[in-house]
């Protein structure tokens, strides 16, 4: 089989769920994945014969892509910000308004020293990862999810970098922390439970329903309760940085106001959506 007939195997399988420029991506996603070849390797090679784990995987691909499930899952392992991580369902595969989130960070921190991060709920560890290979930091990273946690494990060996793992509840009325951080940051829950019905099947079906709904009636309990130990773990002047749902802008910076953070600032996605709040916290 040569790699032109293995794309072909895709369009044919997947072309009543998939428009065809994205089948072609997600092909590209995979053969690229799995034998680190180029858009040109690719293109250049295309009548060559296939790698022998093109071949043997091909069929259980096909099968779990028409099953809906992302590639990324399939493939085990992801990019984000142009680093490695490994993915499974036990943690969100991040998304690219997660990397815009990362840069406001970086942008406004490189050549700092000594700085002192905490990441609430780091799933998959890629902010935390992210941010402790692209700053001199040291990077204190929770999570609920004994799963979650032995995946950012995997990532922190995978990107060789050190980052301080703990498992810890934000919502729990034990939680404990002595450390103080110059920058909390954290990308909550926040997708109203009401607006599962709207999304695609591969999130709704594939994803950890924890690491993204929140209840209609309380949309902003993740950030209340972060909000409220914010203000005893950061140092004077910290930072706080959310991602957030578009539709919560408003009553977050209020929720932020009422905590007595100050310079409040909101900034659009890509795609021009509300997406991200940073604060800062004087004592
Ligand atoms: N942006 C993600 C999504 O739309 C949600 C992430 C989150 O809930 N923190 O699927």
């Amino acid at each position: 089989m040569t790699y032109a007939e293995a794309e072909q195997a895709f369009l044919n399988n997947l072309k009543s769920i998939y428009p065809t420029k994205e089948i072609k991506s997600l092909f590209f996603i995979w053969v690229n994945m799995l034998t680190g070849m180029s858009h040109t390797d690719l293109v250049m090679g295309k009548n060559n014969p296939a790698n022998d784990i093109i071949i043997r995987f091909l069929q259980e691909t096909l099968t779990r892509l028409k099953n809906n499930e992302p590639i990324q899952y399939i493939l085990g392992k992801t990019f984000f910000a142009d680093l490695p991580f490994y993915v499974n369902r036990n943690v969100l595969i991040p998304r690219s308004e997660t990397e815009e989130l990362v840069n406001l960070i970086v942008e406004k921190y490189s050549g700092i020293k000594q700085l002192k991060i905490l990441d609430i709920g780091t799933g998959s560890g890629c902010i935390a990862i992210t941010l402790a290979k692209k700053l001199e930091a040291k990077v204190y990273a929770i999570d609920n999810s004994d799963d979650a946690l032995k995946t950012a494990k995997k990532n922190s060996i995978l990107n060789e970098i050190d980052i301080i793992l703990k498992k810890q509840d934000i919502l729990a009325s034990d939680f404990l922390c002595y450390e103080e951080f110059d920058i909390i940051v954290s990308n909550p829950p926040y997708v109203f439970e009401s607006e599962k019905r709207n999304m695609h099947s591969n999130v709704v079906h594939f994803e950890p329903e924890e690491a993204l709904f929140v209840p209609d009636n309380d949309p902003l309990i993740y950030y209340r309760n972060i909000l409220n130990h914010a203000k005893r773990l950061l140092k004077s002047n910290g930072q706080i940085f959310f991602e957030i749902n578009e539709t919560q802008a408003h009553n977050i910076r209020k929720l932020l106001s009422k905590n007595n953070f100050n310079n409040i600032v909101l900034f659009c996605d890509i795609h021009g959506k509300t997406r991200f709040v940073k604060a800062a916290y004087y004592v």
